[in-house]
């Protein structure tokens, strides 16, 4: 059972790590075609907005228990006053409890 949960995190954390691989890959063929079309050119602040729209693979939210970071697709999640809360594991949240 441990080991499942273990296979999980690591298939989640290794998909987070392939997408970011993936968009600096395509972010350096962008700059490359760049320089080729327009050289020289001050990085506008157009292309630092587009960066921070790149959708990523969840937010981390810190465990209301330990305070570890997890990745809001992996934590467990729970609601607390009409407000969502995230624990990094079933035992943080039971401690929480
Ligand atoms: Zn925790």
């Amino acid at each position: 059972m441990i080991r499942a949960i273990l296979y999980a995190v690591i298939t989640i954390f290794a998909l987070a790590f392939l997408r970011m691989v993936m968009a600096l890959i395509t972010k350096g063929m962008g700059d490359l075609f760049k320089e080729e079309t327009a050289s020289q050119q001050p990085p506008s602040p157009a292309t630092a907005g587009a960066r921070q729209s790149v959708p990523t693979a969840g937010e981390l939210k810190a465990c209301r228990t330990c305070g570890t970071y997890t990745l809001t697709s992996a934590a467990i999640s729970a609601e607390e006053k009409g407000t969502k809360v995230y624990f990094c594991s079933k035992a943080c949240r039971e401690k929480h409890a």
